[in-house]
């Protein structure tokens, strides 16, 4: 059954491309797929609709997207490009509607400090955003999706990544910012439908994966597809696309999969 919509709200790394002032090829390509906002990804269902992180570009892409509802927010890590768009949210929550915010203890702590004026208590005027902070260790429910939070290596902190299970089946796991799968999540991923993978550039980095480790992360998880995400401006779609098995891919703004 095809209940799961998965849209790529964005799928560049942390400064996004076009890089401000840079004038290499990639940023001056005419290819849409070439422009990457900062990474984030919206899941509808039939019963619930939220997104996981909310970057700087979050507002453009709601507007692009024409996303008219969101349930609930749910966080890989704080770092800025991933949750800086995050009192945008506001729309969402008409009449004081409250906003669950699901992520790691450490994640929300973060969340909590860098938007303090929403969760603080005060001003709480209807139309001011009312997060719900939702720490998370363990598997949990958004309406009848179940995600499953895979703790990953990111530089010198851990982030998570998501497994979204539907009536019992693994259909995607998201794991944007990460420099290795560890063998727990390699075992909680296996049998996955579609894997979502950070896959940065060519040459290493230290905290996420280039496309040589993403490639070797994929085959090891052998899902029916895999797309990657979080590139920067050393990557240029239509050139790395080709050289990829033919079940990898690579994932652009806007870009829908139906799961
Ligand atoms: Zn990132
Ligand atoms: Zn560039
Ligand atoms: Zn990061």
């Amino acid at each position: 059954m095809v209940d799961l919509t998965l849209t790529f709200l964005g799928t560049g790394t942390s400064q996004g491309v076009p890089m401000l002032t840079c004038d290499c090829a990639v940023c001056h390509s005419s290819d849409p797929r070439d422009q990457r906002t900062r990474a984030s990804i919206y899941l509808e269902t039939p019963e619930s609709s939220f997104v996981v992180d909310t970057g700087p570009d979050f507002r453009m892409q709601a507007l692009r997207e024409r996303i008219h509802r969101v349930d609930a927010v749910v966080f890989t890590h704080a770092h800025t490009d991933h949750i800086m768009g995050f009192d945008d949210l506001r729309a969402y929550c008409p009449g004081g509607k409250e906003m669950p915010v699901y992520g790691s203890a450490d994640t929300l702590g973060l969340v909590q400090k860098a938007f303090a004026f929403a969760f603080d208590g005060h001003n709480r005027f209807p139309g001011y955003l009312h997060p719900v902070a939702h720490p998370v260790s363990a598997p949990f429910y958004i309406g009848a999706t179940l995600l499953v939070p895979l703790p990953v290596p990111h530089g010198r902190t851990t982030t998570f990544g998501y497994l979204f299970i539907r009536h019992g089946r693994k259909r995607a796991a998201y794991l944007s910012d990460c420099k290795a799968l560890p063998p727990a999540v390699l075992e909680e991923v296996r049998g996955v439908d579609t894997l979502i993978l950070d896959a940065l550039r060519r040459k290493e980095h230290p905290t996420h994966m280039n496309v040589e480790e993403a490639l070797a992360a994929a085959e090891a998880v052998k899902p029916r597809q895999t797309w990657f995400t979080h590139l920067c401006h050393d990557l240029s779609h239509a050139e790395l696309e080709p050289t990829l098995p033919s079940n990898v891919r690579i994932a652009y703004d806007g870009l829908k999969l139906h799961l």
